[in-house]
C-alpha cells in the first residue's frame, strides 16, 4: 500500500475520559480513516488484552491503580464502515515493572496523543478464521 501524508493532530485528552473510545470518537469526528497513533501519559485501572490463539479471543488482564503510559502505538483503519483504532500499550507500575498488551480500555489521568493521518486507499479490517479482524496481507 502506498500512502501520502495527511493532517497531523496533537492534543491532550481530558482527565477521566476512556482513552480508546476517545481516540475512536476523535477519528470519526475528524474523518481520519487511515493513520498512525502514538501517545504517552498515565492511565487508571487499564484493561489490556492478550490474544489467546487456542481460544480465538482476547484474555483480558485488569490492572488496578495508576500506570505510566510509557508507550502507546497503534493505527486507525476501517472496520464495519467506520474508523477503528487498534492500539497497543506499555504500562509502567510504581516499582518500574512493565505490563503490555492490546488496549481494551483505560481511564485517562493524562494522555498526550499524536495522530498522523494518511491519505490513500482505505485499509479495511475483515474477520478471519482465527478470531481476529485483519487487513488483507501485502503481496509483493
Ligand atoms: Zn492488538
Amino acid at each position: 500500500m502506498r500512502f501520502s501524508r495527511g493532517r497531523n493532530f496533537m492534543f491532550r485528552v481530558p482527565e477521566g475520559k476512556e482513552l480508546l473510545g476517545f481516540i475512536n470518537d476523535f477519528a470519526k469526528k475528524n474523518n481520519v480513516i487511515i493513520g498512525a497513533v502514538s501517545a504517552i501519559g498515565s492511565l487508571k485501572n487499564p484493561k489490556i488484552g492478550y490474544f489467546d490463539e487456542d481460544a480465538g479471543e482476547y484474555k483480558v488482564i485488569e490492572l488496578t491503580g495508576t500506570y505510566e503510559l510509557v508507550s502507546l502505538a497503534g493505527n486507525i483503519s476501517v472496520k464495519d464502515g467506520e474508523p477503528f483504532a487498534h492500539i497497543h500499550v506499555a504500562l509502567g507500575g510504581s516499582d518500574g515493572s512493565l505490563y503490555g498488551g492490546h488496549l481494551v480500555e483505560g481511564e485517562v489521568f493524562v494522555a498526550e496523543v499524536f495522530i498522523q493521518e494518511l491519505l490513500g486507499e482505505p485499509l479495511e479490517r475483515k474477520p478471519q478464521e482465527n478470531g481476529l479482524t485483519l487487513w488483507d496481507a501485502m503481496e509483493l
